[in-house]
């Protein structure tokens, strides 16, 4: 009885993911541009030029989506999650541009992975929590990988949830949380300042410092070492292979972000366990 239940609602959770995906897809790309237009209205307030008027308001809500290609709009059964995708075989109705495959496995990745969290954590204020944490762990990773920025508008918001979940030991105790949040950041700023004092290069961004900022906010100083080590070696590997396949100059950044963001994940399904392994690698 309990095994179906926790079965039904996770396969909610999984269509919920989906539709989630499918606003994640907004998000990644409109926000990024959204935050460009501010800038040059900022700049060209500073300059002392007339503001000038945008030729059409961008939010996350408006304009309707629309073929990046031509510009037809796209209608609600188009708009499916997944489904659309498949149905259109990957194109515009309109013109046949092909579709990137990008949106259909956001919002894949999206429903599975919330359906996992709801049926690993149960109905709880832990899954409600998970799910949040996953939702804008996927944002920031698109928007990394696309701009190489992890917008404050994200990563700020998702530290303060983040304590706050902790109040009542959501995750970790809210002393770990706090003393999580701090060392977060210190530890990559660290790291930032020595690499750039010794090499003249900055290696990272202010917004992977927030970021893992947020994720020790969430899961507690404890698991800051675990979080570091596997988005390193991950990030060492995927480097590499991206060096030597794609013969990328080893001078070109790669984003910190998205692997910060897997890593925060394992750590929050299997934090405990690695901890334990590779401290008792130690000993
Ligand atoms: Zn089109």
């Amino acid at each position: 009885m309990y095994v179906e239940a926790g079965a039904g609602l996770a396969a909610a959770a999984g269509l919920l993911g989906l539709c989630i995906g499918s606003f994640l897809n907004v998000v990644i790309h409109r926000l990024p541009r959204m935050m460009e237009r501010e800038w040059q209205a900022q700049c060209a307030e500073m300059r002392g030029d007339a503001p000038s008027t945008p030729t059409e308001s961008l939010t996350l809500a408006r304009p309707r989506s629309r073929c990046p290609a031509c510009g037809h709009q796209i209608s609600a059964w188009q708009n499916i999650p997944v489904l659309s995708y498949l149905l259109l075989r990957g194109r515009c109705a309109a013109c046949h541009a092909p579709i990137s495959v990008r949106y259909p496995l956001v919002e894949a990745l999206t429903g599975l992975l919330s359906a996992y969290l709801v049926w690993r954590f149960g109905p709880t204020l832990q899954a409600a929590g998970a799910l949040l944490l996953l939702w804008a762990l996927i944002a920031l990773t698109g928007i990394d990988l696309d701009t190489q920025l992890l917008p404050d508008t994200i990563t700020l918001p998702l530290l303060w949830a983040g304590l706050l979940l902790n109040i009542s030991g959501t995750f970790a105790d809210l002393e770990s949380a706090v003393l999580g949040a701090i060392a977060g950041y210190l530890s990559l700023w660290s790291v930032f300042w020595a690499f750039k004092l010794t090499t003249g290069k900055e290696g990272m961004g202010y917004g992977d410092f927030k970021l893992l900022a947020a994720l020790g906010a969430w899961l507690g100083w404890q698991m800051l070492p675990a979080v570091i080590l596997l988005s390193s070696v991950v990030g060492a590997i995927v480097g590499l292979t991206l060096i030597v396949a794609a013969r990328r100059g080893r001078n070109i950044p790669i984003p910190f972000g998205p692997y910060l963001a897997a890593a925060g994940l394992i750590a929050l399904l299997w934090g405990p366990q690695l901890n334990r392994s590779y401290l008792g690698l130690l000993a």
